[in-house]
């Protein structure tokens, strides 16, 4: 069964357990619609090729469709219907006003100059021009895009408010970089006691990326021991807790976390099985699988990454007691401030650093206790956060 199938499958048991209507059910089963387009790009060398660029818009009964645009040789349509599915339950389970989507094109980035990236970034959105648009559908970043194409996109198509995540100057908001590992900080602050975490939590985060080392750095700061941390290269542990900082001043010197002095090494593998309280996944789709799963040694897993848990894990882990706090709530704080970013572009307006934390902070606690008071009702996270999400694009779908 594919991703898409699996995923569409639990919904429609979930959605039934939740009386949420064959309707509703049915009708986000397949996205609104799928567009393909031809983006030509004349490279350096004189000759012209032409990519393939898509975008799958699944969901927009409860506002604009909003999600990432990927630049990746291999496009998995498959995962990019289903990442498409779970932007829109993302945006409900948050309760911003935007639905979901997802695109990309066909290439590998690293083969193409910067001139013929910012020919292909302008090319995608003029040939999306019909099919994007600031009350339409409101793309952001993704796999091997950031703010430059983000800019590119918005001054091609002449509007800030088309796309998110984009450069300060550009009309980009203050606090995105840190809104995804900050939105589940907040997440699991909530539902800390809750869910019989110690004060002081020992922490391990696989993935030192952009949400992976920004969140060691906020447990860091709060008095969290963070005892091991990873990236593509390899692991570091360190008993009495890693000074998160100086890790990532060495990060940015050597590209990774491997060789840190005071640490001893450990496999990306074994990295995951060190025995803590709260395990933070924020490299890759798929990390816990069937078969690494029964070695796993903590009490609570943070998604940071979009998928990093298979079905199947997922069913050993709410057999065996450990709380997973699902992507669509733990990982939302980045759509969240990317949705603050279209309302400050819309209305021509800027907010302080402050006014985004305490707006995104207010938005993920509400979540988390939405999502909690289902889950008091015998469902675990990730049901109690589809369920929620189910009825919110229901009650848009009757409305
Ligand atoms: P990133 O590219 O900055 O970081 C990914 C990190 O994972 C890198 O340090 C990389 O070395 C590491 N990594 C790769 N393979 C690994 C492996 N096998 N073991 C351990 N580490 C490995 O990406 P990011 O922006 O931090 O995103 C991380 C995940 O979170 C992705 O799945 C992304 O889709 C998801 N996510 C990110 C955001 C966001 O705002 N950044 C929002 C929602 C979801």
């Amino acid at each position: 069964m594919s991703l898409y199938e699996s995923t569409q499958q639990a919904l429609r048991t979930l959605g039934r357990v939740g009386h949420v209507s064959d309707d509703t059910l049915k009708l986000i089963g397949s996205p609104m619609r799928e567009v393909r387009v031809s983006v030509p790009v004349k490279m350096d060398d004189g000759s012209l090729q032409v990519f393939e660029g898509f975008r799958v818009q699944h969901n927009n009964w409860r506002g604009p469709f909003k999600g990432g645009i990927r630049f990746h040789e291999e496009v998995d349509l498959d995962e990019v219907k289903t990442l498409a599915l779970l932007m829109s339950l993302k945006t409900a389970v948050v309760g911003i006003p935007m639905g979901g989507g997802k695109g990309g094109v066909t290439v590998n980035p690293k083969e193409l100059s910067a001139a013929e990236l910012e020919q292909l970034s302008r090319g995608w959105i003029r040939a999306m021009g019909g099919v994007v648009g600031p009350m339409v559908d409101v793309p952001a970043p993704d796999v091997n895009t950031s703010s430059r194409e983000m800019d590119w996109m918005a001054d091609e198509f002449g509007d800030k408010a088309v796309v998110t995540g984009k450069s300060l100057t550009a009309g980009g908001s203050l606090g995105r970089d840190s809104a995804t590992a900050m939105g589940g900080w907040h997440v699991l602050k909530a539902l800390q006691e809750r869910l019989g975490l110690p004060e002081s939590p020992r922490v391990v985060v696989q993935g030192f990326g952009n949400a992976g080392r920004t969140f060691a750095r906020i447990a860091h700061e709060a008095g969290w021991k963070v005892i091991a941390v990873s990236d593509s290269k390899g692991a570091i542990l360190q008993e009495d807790g890693l000074d998160v900082p100086a890790v990532e001043t060495q990060k940015d010197e050597t590209r990774t976390v491997v060789g840190f002095a005071g640490s001893t090494p450990v496999s990306g593998e074994d990295v995951l099985e060190i025995d803590c309280d709260v395990l933070v996944l924020a490299a890759l789709g798929g990390a816990v699988h069937a078969k690494n799963v029964g070695a796993l040694e903590t009490q609570v897993i943070l998604e940071l990454a979009n998928g990093p848990v298979t079905g199947e894990a997922d069913a050993v882990l709410a057999a065996n007691g450990t709380v997973v706090i699902p992507d669509i709530l733990a990982n939302a704080g980045g759509v969240t401030v990317s949705y603050f970013e279209w309302e400050q572009n819309r209305a021509g307006d800027s907010w302080s650093k402050e006014e985004v934390a305490r707006r995104l902070e207010e938005t993920m606690n509400a979540s988390a206790e939405a999502v909690w008071k289902l889950a008091e009702d015998g469902h675990m996270l990730r049901e109690a956060a589809f369920l929620v999400a189910l009825k919110r694009l229901e009650e848009a779908y009757v409305a």
